[in-house]
């Protein structure tokens, strides 16, 4: 068993850039153990990235049968990243947790504002700058706060299988304001959060996808010791949208991981989340 393994990958179902089985065919080429599939799972308003509803159906038939056709070559799994979206939108909800899925993703790319409103956060960090300024009035602590309030929700709520990038918004609130990530306030909030996961016996993903081009995981790799004193679950995932980045940056996270005490990363194994050693 290697750690050779990625389950937060896009195709052209969402807005991953090529079709899922040129992932699969990388993945083998490349020894991967196994794969999945995790496009993002269609939400009730226009989005250049999520699938839209109607393909849900095809997707499913597709990677059943790309999980068919390559059954000697690796084990494929098929997943969905699930947005959630507030209490009547979520990983939890009924339309996907009878959707047939192998495992499921819960994450926070839209905070919801008023009643009505969805914010992206997960934007430009010029986007992100108009967006602090005019729905926050400059507040960008208000902001952060309202993500992990929303994460929070996400994992009261649960139907996922492990946390996506459980920290994403720290990527444009340090383009925001430089160092903000070790604000006093910011490791007060980070603690609670780390220790409510841990109590909640949620696994994390330590998302690799930024880590080539700006030197970033998602939890922030400053956190990873939060991470190994509660005991919390990881499994290491590229969230990658190219075929060519399904391994990018996982063996730093290992090796991070590795210093931090860990000795285990999770990875499915025969459809079941197993604790695997890690031996790099
Ligand atoms: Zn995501
Ligand atoms: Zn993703």
């Amino acid at each position: 068993m290697n750690n050779l393994t990625n389950y937060h990958s896009h195709c052209l179902y969402c807005d991953g850039v090529a079709p899922a089985e040129d992932f699969v065919k990388e993945a083998i080429a490349m020894g991967f153990s196994s794969y999945g599939i995790s496009s993002h799972a269609p939400i009730p308003f226009e989005s250049c990235w999520n699938m839209k509803q109607e393909k849900l159906t095809d997707y499913i038939v597709e990677i059943n049968s790309l999980k068919e056709k390559y059954k000697n070559d690796i084990e494929l799994y098929i997943g969905l990243e699930i947005d959630y979206l507030d209490k009547t939108y979520n990983p939890a909800s009924s339309i996907f947790q009878t959707t047939p899925l192998d495992y499921r993703i819960g994450s926070v790319h839209f905070l919801k504002i008023g009643d009505e409103q969805f914010i992206d956060i997960d934007t430009s960090p010029e986007q992100f700058k108009i967006t602090v300024e005019t729905i926050f009035n400059g507040d960008i602590i208000k902001l952060v706060r309202h993500y992990f309030d929303t994460m929070v929700q996400m994992i009261e709520t649960g139907g996922f299988d492990f946390i996506g990038h459980a920290d994403k918004i720290s990527m444009n609130a340090l383009s925001y304001r430089q160092g903000i990530t070790s604000e006093k306030w910011y490791n007060e909030l980070i603690q609670d959060y780390f220790h409510f996961i841990a109590e909640k016996g949620c696994m994390v993903e330590i998302n690799t996808k930024a880590w080539k081009k700006k030197r970033l995981f998602f939890p922030n790799r400053q956190h990873f010791s939060l991470l190994r004193k509660f005991n919390i679950p990881v499994v290491v995932n590229a969230d990658t949208h190219h075929p060519s980045r399904i391994n990018d940056g996982r063996i730093d996270a290992l090796h991070a991981l590795l210093s931090e005490g860990f000795t285990h990363v999770r990875q499915l194994v025969k459809g079941e989340w197993k604790d695997v050693i890690i031996s790099i």
